[in-house]
């Protein structure tokens, strides 16, 4: 069996957050300010958005609503820095703004700063105490925080390996190098060199799907942090080594390119990064009835089954090689201009690769016999 993940996904975000029409629509009473901004969010256009967001807050630097878009906005673009700090000013300009702290929350929880998101959703929580969904995610939140204050840590300068006790003290301290060198490695290959600490918290099988509620075939997961199951395959030091570099390769595309990367890409380049062991492939994609098209693959994997899923990611392993075989040391720049919005094909193109070559030569080898 293939070890397969859960995409790096907003998923936990849309359960919360609403979207920008809607909250468009609450506060329209009030006399919203800078229209054309949420209008801007409201179909799509973060990049707009943000700018005259920007633009607004400097005539009305105080207004709650402004900070609030324009959070709202650098959120869209993955710039979660930005957001954090556009909301944060938005809850000081008005303190009672609970919307501004379910999404300063959902964004904490998403950079791994679980604290912060605790303790904004507790502020939301007391202002709004029948609110069953808040307080379920509160509840939630505050089980994994107590089950992480129980845990053990190994932290370098980059990497912060939390793990359950002394039995996993062994697979904790294998993580950690395991991850100085994909680092390196990785890095290397994507011209990218995460600054950030990255924390990885290993979990039993059981805790591991009670926090993520992944699919039953995933062997990790990356949404901030990498989260791993070590119960059982991932007692093996190769399998482990394999789904570390696998989920690493995860974090170092989310800071390439925090938003705006397909999932055949982001699958793509983990599988093929992961291990130069890849016989797995031509097998899979033999014995599979048929092929699933890339337009399918853009969004998340989390709905197939385990036999659809392992086609999934052979495929994206196909187009994660190809990526990498003709964008060479372009593959950080290829990724940035994703981030900032450009289409697969537009960023392609800027890079000298023909986009229908590139999709005929992928087509041609999944085509495998
Ligand atoms: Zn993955």
């Amino acid at each position: 069996m293939r070890f397969i993940d859960l995409r790096a996904s907003l998923l936990a975000i849309a359960l919360l957050v609403l979207p920008a029409h809607v909250v468009t629509a609450r506060v329209q009473q009030q006399e919203l300010p800078a229209p054309e901004a949420w209008a801007a969010l409201d179909r799509g256009d973060a990049e707009k958005a943000a700018a005259l967001f920007r633009e607004e807050l400097e005539r009305i630097p105080g207004n709650a609503f402004l900070h609030y878009g324009a959070g709202y906005a650098a959120f869209t673009l993955g710039r979660t820095d930005a957001a954090i700090s556009s909301l944060k000013r938005a809850i000081e300009c008005n303190p009672r703004f609970v919307q501004a702290m379910v999404l300063l929350s959902q964004v904490a929880y998403q950079t791994a700063d679980l604290d912060l998101a605790v303790r904004t959703l507790e502020k939301a929580a007391a202002i709004t105490p029948r609110d069953r969904r808040l307080a379920q995610q509160l509840e939630q939140w505050r089980s994994e925080a107590a089950l992480h204050d129980s845990f053990k840590e190994h932290s370098t300068v980059r990497f912060r390996v939390l793990f359950e006790g002394a039995a996993e003290k062994a697979i904790g301290d294998h993580v950690a190098t395991v991850l100085e060198s994909a680092y390196w490695q990785i890095g290397k290959r994507l011209n990218t060199y995460p600054s950030e600490t990255l924390a990885v918290i290993l979990y039993t099988n059981r805790q591991f799907q009670d926090i993520t509620r992944a699919p039953a075939w995933a062997g990790g997961g990356y949404d901030g942090r990498i989260r791993l199951p070590v119960g059982g395959a991932l007692r093996s030091p190769k399998t482990l080594e394999r789904v570390v570099t696998h989920e690493f390769v995860h974090a170092v595309v989310h800071s390439a390119a925090p938003a705006g990367v397909p999932t055949w890409i982001n699958e793509g380049l983990a599988s093929y990064l992961e291990s130069p062991d890849r016989a797995w492939v031509v097998p899979a994609l033999r014995r599979a009835d048929g092929r699933i098209p890339l337009a399918d693959l853009a969004d998340g994997f989390d709905r197939f089954d385990g036999p659809t899923a392992l086609v999934a990611y052979a495929e994206s392993l196909v187009a994660g090689q190809l990526l990498c075989e003709r964008l060479g040391s372009n593959l950080g720049p290829f990724l940035q201009m994703l981030g900032n919005g450009h289409t697969v094909d537009q960023a392609l193109s800027s890079h000298n690769v023909q986009p229908d070559a590139f999709y005929a030569e992928w087509q041609r080898r999944i085509n495998t016999k």
